[in-house]
């Protein structure tokens, strides 16, 4: 073990973003610890970081308590997408919430540092746009999507108090819609349904008219957003914003992939789901400000490995 080097739990470590993650904290000569119970990661995820003798993972439901050294933890276990946290929306809840009480009970014996993904979910149905930090939401605390828009706003009311409380040092990252590689297949979001759709020639489903907005963040610059987020002054907390402020409606996003992919899918339309925000937009100027950080990579330019990403699962025939 290198004494120089810091220690890094990372919850959700076997997930898209995570497994991105600690691939990045490797790279920098971190030691990493994933802890997932794979609810929606998937080993396949992190095979290829089992050979690093830094790394380690360790199946372990965040909602039971854990008991670990490290010096720093980076908190993304929660399944993100509407499918997955609406299967089981008590078990959403339990992570957003006992999930957080427990890796924050940890970073305040082990008084190490502590990142939260949060979500732009927070901001529900927004009635402001773009949506500022300071920007309160517009949440339907009963809905369909409420186990994970309420744990999440629950969790980041537990961060800050766990800060005031007991001067627990934290950061808290409101995330947008990311993409990229390692996105599960079949999870339902827009990005993967679509890429998959048009890879395979059958239609593309466009909930609604699909004239609603998105912004598109690609997973290498939010990962990015992260690490420098850790690194800030531990006087600033966040929340803070991160995403891509380039906004696109759903119906552009459909043409994009049918054009980049030389696919034959004509686009129909489908029932738009209840809740479902009609615009999203990150407002990121107080990342810019306090992180230098804002995002370089285009739609087009994210959207290639994504593709062949999907291509080669497809290929393969490796979609679980
Ligand atoms: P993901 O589903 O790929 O990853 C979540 C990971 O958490 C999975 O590996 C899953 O197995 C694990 N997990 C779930 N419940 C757990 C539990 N009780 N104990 C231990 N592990 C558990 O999703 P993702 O897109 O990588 O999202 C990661 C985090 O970022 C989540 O907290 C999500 O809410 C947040 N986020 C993601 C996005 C996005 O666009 N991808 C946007 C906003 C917020
Ligand atoms: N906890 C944990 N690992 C630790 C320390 C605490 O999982 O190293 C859990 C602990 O089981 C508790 C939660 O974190 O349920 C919150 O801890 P805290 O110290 O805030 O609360 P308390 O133990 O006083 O209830
Ligand atoms: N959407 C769609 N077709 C799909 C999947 C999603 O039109 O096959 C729409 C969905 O209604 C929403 C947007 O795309 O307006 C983004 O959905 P996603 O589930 O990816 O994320 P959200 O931002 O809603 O959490």
């Amino acid at each position: 073990m290198s004494f120089s080097s810091k220690r890094i739990m990372v919850t959700g470590g076997a997930g898209f973003l995570g497994s991105h993650l600690c691939e990045r904290l490797l790279e920098r000569g971190d030691e990493v610890l994933s802890v997932d119970n794979y609810y929606t990661g998937r080993r396949t995820n992190i095979t290829h970081l089992l050979s690093n003798p830094r790394f380690e993972a360790l199946r372990h439901d965040i909602t039971h308590p854990i008991y670990v050294e490290v010096d720093e933890i980076y908190n993304l276990a929660c399944p993100a997408s509407p499918v997955h946290y609406q299967f089981d929306p008590v078990q959403t809840l339990k992570t957003s919430v006992h999930g957080a009480i427990n890796a924050l009970g940890l970073a305040k014996r082990l008084k190490a540092k502590i990142f939260q993904a949060s979500t732009s979910e927070v901001y529900g149905d927004p009635t402001l746009h773009p949506q500022p930090e300071s920007y309160w939401g517009n949440v339907n605390p009963i809905g369909l999507r409420s186990c994970y828009d309420e744990g999440k706003r629950a969790a980041e009311t537990l961060f800050m108090d766990y800060h005031r409380q007991h001067g627990v040092n934290i950061k808290i990252a409101r995330i947008f819609n990311t993409y990229g590689p390692r996105m599960h297949p079949n999870d339902g979001r827009v990005v993967s349904n679509f890429v998959m759709q048009a890879l395979r020639g059958e239609p593309i489903t466009v909930f609604g008219k699909g004239n609603q907005t998105r912004s598109f963040c690609y997973v290498d610059d939010l990962v990015s957003g992260f690490m420098k987020l850790m690194d800030t002054p531990d006087d600033f907390l966040g929340p803070v914003n991160m995403g891509n402020p380039g906004e696109f409606t759903i119906r552009e996003l459909a043409e994009v992939i049918i054009e980049m992919t030389g696919s034959t899918s004509e686009i129909i339309e489908k029932p738009l789901p209840p809740d479902d925000p009609k615009q999203r937009k990150p407002d990121i100027t107080l990342a810019k400000e306090k992180m230098g950080w804002e995002p370089t990579i285009t739609l087009r330019a994210g959207l290639e490995p994504t593709i062949a990403y999907f291509d080669r699962l497809i290929k393969d025939n490796v979609i679980d």
